[in-house]
């Protein structure tokens, strides 16, 4: 997903309404920038789309198209039960997170929030289901150093595939949390936040995400920074790009199935929006509560009714 302050450049050079930044406003599918009447263009996963990659849709059902303001490409989704497993990276010793964001997997499943991912289906008109499992975690201690470059993340994933412990899931996203001394060096904190894609590993198709510490730079990262609903607005901001990688890499998981004429996935539309909050006991927001913990999770895209920004479904 993109940081804001890419949201805000983007926003500044093509009027696009860069939801979250400025407000409540939704992002305005084929408003100024779209691809003319061409095939859509394709997601990198990173929050934009690659017009030199573009994809035509997949009819359905024998259907056309449906009109929620997103289309299927014919790939992939996940189905039935997604398992998630998380990468520590780096230093994550005496960090909340930890606890914070095992509570956020394990909770995340059967929740109205992800139960939005249910409006997505196959070409066999098999939807997403509303499962989410938290199947399992390892820690990697800087083994590529502090400089990751993307396929340094694949090789961390396939390390703790191979190496440490972790099985060879191909119905699972793989996060790769990396601590705030360590960088993604093609573009973290400039450029996005987090990411999600796929690639082989051991003969398998493996889908896999980087979320990083956004106490690296809070204001491109961060919905709020001076306190947050868990007291760790580090932990607290990597819940919700945790949440928005999850569910484009459940919807678009080889990056051909679901997203809109701009390659934007669902969580990309609502990006940095987030709905009706309440206030913490510590002046925090928060717009939801998973288990026993508050957290303010960006919306996401219901494909249904005509497409709309929303925190369930
Ligand atoms: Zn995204």
């Amino acid at each position: 997903m993109k940081s804001k302050s890419v949201c805000a450049s983007v926003m500044l050079s093509l009027l696009l309404f860069c939801a979250g930044l400025v407000g409540a406003q939704t992002v305005r599918e084929d408003a100024e920038v779209r691809p003319g009447n061409g095939p859509d263009w394709r997601p990198t996963g990173k929050g934009w789309g690659d017009p030199s990659q573009s994809r035509g849709r997949a009819k359905v059902g024998g259907a056309p198209t449906n009109n929620n303001g997103i289309y299927y490409h014919g790939g992939p989704l996940i189905l039935g039960t997604t398992n998630v497993y998380y990468i520590w990276y780096g230093n994550w010793q005496g960090n909340t997170a930890t606890s914070i964001l095992t509570d956020f997997a394990s909770n995340i499943g059967g929740s109205p929030y992800f139960n939005i991912n249910t409006t997505y289906y196959n070409g066999s008109s098999t939807h997403v289901s509303n499962s989410v499992h938290y199947a399992g975690n390892t820690s990697d201690n800087y083994s590529q150093g502090k400089n990751l470059s993307d396929a340094g993340v694949q090789t961390v994933v396939s390390n703790a595939i191979n190496n440490l412990g972790l099985p060879l899931d191909s119905n699972a996203v793989y996060f790769v949390l990396t601590s705030s001394d360590v960088n993604e060096t093609s573009g973290f904190c400039t450029q996005y936040c987090g990411w999600h894609t796929y690639g082989t590993i051991s003969g398998a198709n493996i889908k896999y995400s980087f979320v990083g510490n956004p106490d690296r730079c809070p204001s491109a990262c961060e919905a709020q920074s001076s306190s947050s609903p868990n007291s760790n607005p580090g932990a607290d901001g990597m819940a919700s790009i945790i949440a928005h990688e999850l569910e484009e890499a459940v919807t678009d998981p080889n990056l051909n199935a679901w997203f809109d004429r701009r390659g934007f996935e669902n969580a990309d539309k609502c990006a940095w929006t987030f709905g009706t909050t309440s206030t913490a006991s510590n002046g925090s927001k928060y717009n939801m509560t998973l288990g026993s913990r508050h957290y303010l999770i960006q919306r996401n895209w219901v494909n249904a009714s005509g497409g709309s920004c929303a925190l369930k479904y």
